[in-house]
């Protein structure tokens, strides 16, 4: 065979096989309407590296700068904007040779979803100026949206006066954008009226009305709109539905939740873990925990929602320790993951009790679960310390915090408050201000009762008369009772006693009282005894009244007028709420009842108490017998003084921790003035801090003295 055919057979062979070899690849050339609806799968899912790939591809291929190619631009738009890249979808909008309504309308949205309201209402006027496309029904209800979000009504009436001229109000979306947001910014009946107007009744409409005026907290005008409703008797879907359930919890009305209860149950409504939720919640806040049991129980498929529930169930009645121990429980069986709303709850829970080691102990597993950085457990958090006792441990625990909202700040200048350090508290508040925070009517409750502490009356006048009002804060019963306590304690009773009597405002018994103390602690015992005498028929049922008058008696000496009001106090068969303390030792907490008598180590603790009073006599002690509320002899009142409740939980403290560590005690009630004088000198004999947490306020005693200056 010669070389020639050689080759020309081999060619034939290369030229067979190549035949069956796949042909070389085209560069990709996907139809225009395939790469959209793959930008639309990227923006949905947020694959923002394809979503880019896409926007170079149109790029390369001259498909996003032409008039013609506004579609995809505006897919583009969207695109960045669900990925959360606001710069850039502004950028794609800004760089556009010519827009449409859609353009526009997802720039907006996009604002609003990532919470820009302000620019969306910006955008909006600049579209209607530009006159580049007229809005459409899309736009209006996003605009309005935005208008209920930032609780713009103003601008938000204005809009409304031109979609009613474009027509667009006819549109059922925007009217019921409308609706919520008259009724959600404004309370008022302004959303009712366009309900009146409808043609017929429409479920969305009464819907969001429902929903807006229980969003403003007008639950009376929310409640009217569930009369309709119900009067109406149309079906209802899950949306009224959890209103409904909302609003019985914010009306603590039993009857009502029943009868929404047993709605729910005729309708045959879909049983999910939300609902179910709710429906604990909302009897939580009626005050029937045993009912949110039941529904907790009847529940198979537990999770983290219903047992959060269920715990803040036991919260809000008040059952704080069942909730601790609904938590062992689960954790135990490994059968709850805490989310961040347990964590709160537990918390707050532990804030109320005082539990400062328990407390501790959370914080340690909120790290290590990492719900550190949770606004709503940084608030709990400083919450807990700062009821506990410990203020420095809630500073250190807000200053921690990345993020912090209204209560965060709200929390800490209370806590600061609460422990009597005025100055700082108003410090706070400084820093709130510079921080760009709005205060609400709690920042100023406590900022008056800081000024009070502190003696800051011109202060507190002018936070009174002057802020409040530049931050629209309409001034409540507790703000006026502040200015009573502010006058009265820095001794200006003629001031207060003014006030009182033109302030336009029906007092109660918390602000007579205040005035009352404030008599008996700067001794101005002739304004004390007529306002007492007032003040026991005014409110004849409440025991602290009668103690205080007693009191001023007892300090004048007028021994006849104590027994008459004693006496009164029993024939009206008024109760002084007994003393009840306790003290956490060692993972326990020890509860003590004045003249305790159950207590396995009571009859030491009684030797202890008698060891520290005869050692605080010679450092300036003597019991203050006057205030004693026995008509028994000398001896016995000196023996009742020394068996006071706070007294035994100071002295099984000293006897069961370590020299010189600080010791945490709650009280159920104010602390009296001889225990006050006593603690003190016991801080100093012991070279303790102890920390005294009564109905009022905490106590920090140290080296002979207290937080409270000796006025509490
Ligand atoms: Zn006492
Ligand atoms: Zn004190």
């Amino acid at each position: 065979m010669s070389s020639v055919s050689l080759i020309e057979r081999r060619l034939l062979k290369w030229n067979k096989l190549s035949s069956l070899l796949p042909k070389p690849i085209e560069p990709l050339l996907l139809p225009i309407e395939h790469v959209n609806k793959l930008l639309k799968i990227c923006a949905d899912s947020s694959y923002l590296r394809i979503g880019e790939s896409i926007h170079a591809h149109f790029i390369v291929r001259n498909q996003s700068s032409r008039a013609e190619d506004v579609f995809q631009i505006n897919s583009l738009i969207n695109f960045y904007m669900k990925c959360r890249k606001t710069v850039r979808a502004r950028k794609v909008f800004d760089s556009m040779p010519e827009r449409n309504v859609v353009s526009w309308s997802a720039l907006m949205k996009g604002y609003q979803d990532s919470g820009f309201d302000l620019e969306v209402l910006k955008l909006f006027k600049s579209m209607s100026f530009s006159g580049e496309s007229q809005p459409n029904e899309f736009v209006a209800t996003v605009v309005l949206k935005s208008c209920s979000n930032s609780r713009r009504i103003e601008e938000g009436k204005q809009f409304h006066g031109c979609f009613l001229k474009s027509g667009l109000v006819s549109h059922e979306f925007v009217r019921n954008s409308l609706v919520y947001m008259y009724s959600s910014s404004s309370g008022t009946g302004e959303a009712i009226r366009i309900l009146d107007d409808l043609p017929c009744y429409d479920l969305l409409a009464f819907n969001s009305a429902l929903s807006g005026y229980l969003e403003y907290g007008a639950i009376k005008e929310g409640f009217d709109v569930l009369r309709r409703m119900a009067i109406e008797d149309s079906v209802w879907d899950d949306f009224t539905y959890m209103s409904c359930l909302r609003l019985c919890s914010n009306l603590r009305d039993l009857e009502l939740a029943r009868q929404i209860h047993s709605r729910i149950l005729r309708a045959g409504f879909k049983w999910d873990v939300v609902v179910r939720g709710a429906l604990i919640n909302m009897y939580g806040k009626c005050g029937q925990v045993l009912y949110a049991q039941r529904v907790y129980d009847d529940t198979h498929a537990q999770n983290i929602v219903l047992n959060t529930s269920i715990m803040d169930a036991y919260f809000q009645n008040q059952c704080f320790e069942e909730a601790l121990n609904f938590f062992a429980k689960k954790m135990e069986t490994k059968e709850v993951l805490p989310n961040e709303f347990t964590f709160a709850v537990l918390l707050n829970s532990i804030a109320e009790l005082s539990l400062l080691k328990h407390g501790g102990l959370l914080h340690g597993l909120v790290v290590k679960s990492g719900f550190r950085n949770h606004v709503m457990v940084g608030n709990a958090l400083v919450n807990m310390y700062a009821k506990s006792g410990s203020i420095e441990d809630a500073r250190k625990a807000f200053s921690f915090m990345t993020f912090r909202d209204i209560i965060t700040w709200n929390t800490m200048i209370g806590g600061l408050t609460h422990h009597g350090l005025g100055r700082e508290a108003l410090e706070a508040f400084d820093k709130m201000m510079i921080a760009g925070e709005i205060p609400n009517h709690i920042t100023f409750i406590s900022i008056l009762q800081a000024c009070s502490h502190i003696g800051f009356v011109e202060q507190g006048l002018y936070y009174f008369n002057q802020l409040m009002k530049q931050f629209g804060v309409q001034p409540d019963l507790r703000h006026y009772t502040c200015i009573v306590r502010l006058l009265s304690k820095a001794g200006l009773f003629r001031e207060a006693e003014d006030f009182m009597k033109t302030a336009p405002i029906e007092w109660d018994v918390v602000a007579w009282r205040s005035l009352l103390n404030a008599c008996y602690v700067r001794r101005n015992y002739r304004l004390g005894k007529r306002v007492g005498k007032f003040a026991i028929e005014m409110y004849p049922k409440d025991s602290g009244m009668y103690i205080l008058l007693s009191n001023i008696h007892a300090k004048s000496k007028e021994w006849e007028d104590v027994a008459r009001v004693r006496s009164l106090m029993k024939k009206r068969r008024v109760k002084k709420e007994p003393g009840v303390s306790w003290i956490g030792i060692r993972n326990q907490t020890h509860v003590f009842l004045s003249d305790e008598k159950r207590h396995p180590e009571i009859v030491l603790i009684y030797v202890k108490v008698k060891e520290v009073l005869s050692k605080i006599r010679p450092l300036g002690y003597s019991p203050d017998v006057a205030g004693v509320f026995h008509d028994v002899d000398e001896e016995q009142r000196e023996n009742s003084l020394s068996h006071h409740s706070e007294k035994l939980a100071v002295a099984y403290g000293l006897m069961k921790t370590p020299e010189n560590s600080p010791l945490y005690v709650t009280k159920n009630v104010r602390i009296c003035d001889d225990c006050h004088s006593a603690i003190k000198l016991i801080s100093r004999l012991s070279n303790r801090l102890i920390v005294v947490r009564d109905s009022n306020r905490f106590h920090h005693f140290q080296d002979g003295q207290c937080s409270c200056c000796d006025y509490w």
